[in-house]
Parts: structure tokens; C-alpha cells; sequence
């Protein structure tokens, strides 16, 4: 089989049914040609860095649950899985809907997941990886070009043969990211040789996720916490008005402050990933039981893999854009047996789970 891409990074690790260790995402800046296919990166924002190049999801397949409009691209992660040939690559790719409105309690509508995966013997990847200094990144645009994928110019998603019909060379994946680019530039340099052709940004700032193991709570870091704990209550509380609040203390509150001194360890998380392990709940309501995650089309049962911690938050800036999208955290399970029937790109399941309102006032108060 040929193979038309280098590749330019040693293989990462595989990650395995989980051990008991969880690795932990994090985010850091890096080089854009980083974030392209050839790289198999984990990422956040701009667009996706697709890993099959056959049968990308339909546009029809990343329409948000709620009002029926483009999902756009938040994350993917690259994680193959040792004990299938399979998927020697193989990456997790997560869309979200951008209008505030669609986000509500627990709701997990404005979301989609799909699985990609590839052997190590494949029509777009080299079996070797080479050296980094040997890839051009435009070799990959060509790579595209020859498995007939025509992108999004604004979302970076599958058009199909939808484009512009004055200039049939801008392609779009939806009426919607059509509209905002002609109103965004399009219009004046449509045709127009020379004239700037302005894309609107409607995408997430882009970076890497790095991962490495979560440090274990020894009791060095736990006598740390209990000190750190002792500070904040020695801050004017009598003695009784202490015992009142501990009263008071509700299952939720205790709930989330556990929550709070297992993330506190590396607060800078923005991603907990243990295949076949158990999330980290922020709340202890709404927490799925077994019959609440369907099982894959193939018959397999689907097992919890990454989530998506609240820190993610603040390096999508949505707070200047609107407020309301929200998260406690995001659980996404995938198919255990790693199923590769029918198209290219496997549908899978997220689970949203909210803060208690409760909760919410405690954040807003510390
Ligand atoms: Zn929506
Ligand atoms: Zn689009
Ligand atoms: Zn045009
Ligand atoms: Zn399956």
C-alpha cells in the first residue's frame, strides 16, 4: 500500500485499559504545523485535525441536538489502544454547539463524539515515523486533495460538494457557515482576484493538551491540604459558629469538597483520562448508573474513557462571548471492543454532569 505521509513524531504511548493510573491533560502552546494530522496531536480549538481521511462525518452527523445548527470542533484526543491492530492510531474527536441557549442542566444535546482509528499499516500514514524536520505541512493539504475531501473554510468540517455558486472555489459545510462568511467578506472578494478574502474566526483558540500521570495524594501533599485547610478556618469563625456551619454541611457540600482536594493536587487540569476507569464526579447527583449508557451500535457495552474538567473553560474564552456555556464536567464513553464497522467515523456517548445550584453559590462565594 502507498503511503503518501511521513510521519514526524515517534508514536506516543498507547494507553491501555486502565491500570489505576490516570493521566492528566493539560494545556500548553505550540507551533500550529504541531496541531495538523501528520502530528496525531491532542488539541483544543480551531479545527479538527481529521485522522481518517475516509468518510469524514457527513454535515448532517455534527448538527447540535438542540437547535439543529453546526456543532463546531472543542477537542480531540489521541489514544490508541494496544490490544487491537486496529487501532494502532486512534483518536476521539469532541463537538460542541456554540449557542449559549442550547446549554442546559446536565443536557447533553449540545455535544457530539465520534472514534477514528486506523492501523499502523494504512492509505494516508507512513508504518515509520520519521524525523520532524522532514515534514512539510503542505504535503497534507495535498494528501487531502488526493482522498477528495473538500473542508469548511470557516469550521474545517467535511462540505461535501457544497460551495459557492459564483465562485465554486470557496466550499462550506452548511448554509449557516456560508452566510456568516459572505457577510463576513466573502461578499466583496468573491471572484475578485486580489481582494483579500477575510474567513471569520468562529472557532476556539487552538492549542496542544499535554497529559502526564496524576501525582498520587501521599501523605505529604495530604498533610499540605490539611494545612491549607486549617488556614482558611482560622479566618475570625468562632468556635460555635464553625460547628453550626459544619451542621449545615450538606452531602452535596461534602461532595464537592472532595471533588475540590482531588483536582486541587494539579489544579491546572483540564482533562482526566482513564480508559475503562471511573470519572471524577463533581456533584454526587446526577451521576449516570449502567443502564444510562447505551451501548455501542456493534453490541458492546461503553466504557468511560476521558472527561472534560471545568478548567477547559477558561481557555475556550466563552466568557467573551457569551456566558452561559458551562460545564461540571464532561465524561465521554466509547465502545469497549473498539467495533470498526461501516463508516470511517464512530458515533459515541457523553455524559454532562452540572454543579448542584448549591455548589454553584459555594464557587462564586470562595
Ligand atoms: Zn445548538
Ligand atoms: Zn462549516
Ligand atoms: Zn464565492
Ligand atoms: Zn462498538
Amino acid at each position: 500500500m502507498e503511503c503518501l505521509l511521513p510521519l514526524c513524531r515517534p508514536f506516543k504511548m498507547a494507553a491501555p485499559i486502565s491500570d489505576g493510573k490516570i493521566e492528566l491533560g493539560f494545556i500548553e502552546k505550540s507551533e500550529i504545523w504541531r496541531q495538523t494530522s501528520p502530528f496525531f496531536p491532542s488539541k483544543v480549538g480551531g479545527r479538527p485535525s481529521w485522522l481518517s481521511l475516509t468518510d469524514l462525518p457527513n454535515s448532517s452527523k455534527l448538527l447540535c441536538g438542540n437547535c439543529g445548527k453546526p456543532v463546531i470542533f472543542l477537542l480531540q484526543i489521541y489514544c490508541p489502544v494496544d490490544a487491537f491492530e486496529g487501532t494502532f492510531h486512534r483518536t476521539l474527536f469532541l463537538f460542541i454547539c456554540k449557542d449559549s441557549v442550547c446549554h442546559s442542566q446536565n443536557s447533553n444535546k449540545p455535544f457530539i463524539v465520534f472514534r477514528s482509528q486506523l492501523p499502523r499499516v494504512n492509505s494516508v500514514y507512513n508504518f515509520e515515523p520519521i524525523e520532524e524536520e522532514n515534514v512539510k505541512t503542505s504535503e497534507f493539504d495535498t494528501t487531502i486533495k488526493k482522498f477528495g475531501i473538500n473542508l469548511c473554510v470557516l469550521c474545517g468540517c467535511n462540505a461535501g460538494n457544497k460551495k459557492c455558486s459564483k465562485c465554486h472555489t470557496t466550499f462550506y459545510c452548511s448554509k449557516e457557515h456560508q452566510l456568516i462568511h459572505w457577510k463576513g467578506g466573502h461578499k466583496t472578494a468573491c471572484c475578485k482576484d486580489g481582494v483579500q478574502d477575510e474567513v471569520p474566526n468562529i472557532l476556539f483558540p487552538e492549542n496542544e493538551i499535554v497529559t502526564e500521570p496524576e501525582p498520587s495524594l501521599d501523605e505529604q501533599q495530604r498533610d499540605e491540604t490539611e494545612a491549607v485547610t486549617k488556614q482558611e478556618t482560622d479566618s475570625g469563625y468562632s468556635a460555635e459558629e464553625l460547628e453550626k456551619m459544619a451542621l449545615k454541611e450538606t452531602k452535596e457540600d461534602k461532595h464537592f469538597l472532595s471533588f475540590k482536594d482531588r483536582i486541587g493536587l494539579e489544579p491546572e487540569q483540564v482533562l482526566r483520562y482513564q480508559r475503562g476507569g471511573d470519572p471524577l464526579w463533581v456533584s454526587h447527583n446526577h451521576q449516570p448508573v449502567p443502564t444510562d449508557i447505551p451501548a455501542c451500535q456493534c453490541g458492546s457495552r461503553r466504557i468511560f474513557e476521558f472527561q472534560v474538567m471545568p478548567q477547559m473553560l477558561i481557555h475556550l474564552e466563552v466568557d467573551k462571548l457569551d456566558a452561559s456555556i458551562d460545564w461540571g464536567t464532561l465524561a465521554v464513553y466509547t465502545c469497549e471492543a473498539n467495533c470498526n464497522e461501516g463508516e470511517a467515523y464512530h458515533a459515541e456517548f457523553l455524559w454532562k454532569q452540572d454543579y448542584e445550584k448549591s455548589s454553584d453559590s459555594k464557587i462564586q462565594d470562595s
